[in-house]
C-alpha cells in the first residue's frame, strides 16, 4: 500500500493508518428485566367470584408489561409466556425454577406479577413487595407502587417486605406487585377487562423504566 495517492497526487507515507470504532454501542441494550407472571399450569392462583383466574391475568398484564419494555430498548426474560410452567405439581420446585431463570440472566430487576386474595370480598388496593435490606428493591417496589396509584386511583396498601420465596431467592433486587384484588367483584372485573391490563401494564412499566432513569417513554 505504499502507492496509495493523496488527492493532490503525492504519494501517501507507506503508515497511513486510520482507527475507528465498528462497534454501534445504542444497538446494545444496557438493561435486562426478568417478568414472573404468577402461578400458572395446575396452579390458577386465586379465583374470583365470577371465576377468573389469577394464573390468567397475571400473564396478560406481564406480556404487556414487557412489550413496553422492548420497545423501550429494555431486554426482558420471562418465567413463562403461555400458561404451562414444569414442576406445577411442586410448588417449591416451580417457584425455585423462576429464581433460576433469573439468576441466570442476571438481570437488573426480577419483577413478579401477582393478583392479591382475601377472604373477605371488600378487601381492595394494590400492594408491592419487595426483598428486605435492598435498597435498590424498595426504590422499584415505591416507583411501581407509585405509577400504579397514579394511574388506577386505586387504595395505596403501601410497599412491604414479606417473606417470599421468589423475593428471597433471586439474586436480583427483586419485587412483587399485588395488582388488586381479584377476590373483590369489582377489582375482578377491571383485572379482568383487556384496557385495564394495558392500564396496570403501562404504569408498571413506566415504574420500572424510571426507576432505570428512562424517561422518554414510548408506550
Ligand atoms: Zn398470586
Amino acid at each position: 500500500m505504499n502507492q496509495v495517492k493523496s488527492s493532490d497526487g503525492k504519494f501517501l507515507p507507506s503508515e497511513v493508518r486510520m482507527d475507528f470504532t465498528t462497534v454501534n454501542l445504542a444497538l446494545v441494550n444496557k438493561y435486562k428485566i426478568v417478568l414472573d407472571a404468577g402461578h400458572g399450569g395446575d396452579d390458577s392462583g386465586a379465583i374470583g367470584p365470577t371465576g377468573v383466574y389469577e394464573s390468567t391475568v397475571n400473564l396478560a398484564i406481564t406480556l404487556k408489561v414487557g412489550t413496553i419494555l422492548n420497545k423501550n430498548g429494555v431486554d426482558t426474560v420471562y418465567t413463562r409466556t403461555t400458561n404451562d410452567i414444569p414442576y406445577s405439581d411442586d410448588e417449591t420446585k416451580n417457584l425455585q425454577y423462576r429464581c433460576d431463570i433469573s439468576n441466570a440472566a442476571k438481570p437488573n430487576y426480577f419483577v413478579c406479577i401477582h393478583a392479591n386474595a382475601f377472604d373477605i370480598e371488600a378487601a381492595n388496593g394494590t400492594e408491592t413487595y419487595y426483598y428486605g435490606g435492598s435498597a435498590a428493591g424498595e426504590k422499584l417496589a415505591q416507583a411501581v407502587q407509585t405509577e400504579i396509584i397514579k394511574a388506577t386511583g386505586k387504595v395505596d396498601r403501601g410497599i412491604k417486605v414479606p417473606n417470599y420465596y421468589v423475593l428471597n431467592h433471586t439474586n436480583a433486587a427483586a419485587i412483587l406487585i399485588e395488582t388488586l384484588f381479584i377476590t373483590n367483584p369489582t377489582e375482578e372485573s377491571l383485572l379482568a377487562s383487556n384496557s385495564y391490563q394495558d392500564l396496570l401494564a403501562k404504569a408498571i412499566a413506566t415504574g420500572i423504566l424510571k426507576t432505570l432513569g428512562i424517561t422518554n417513554i414510548t408506550y
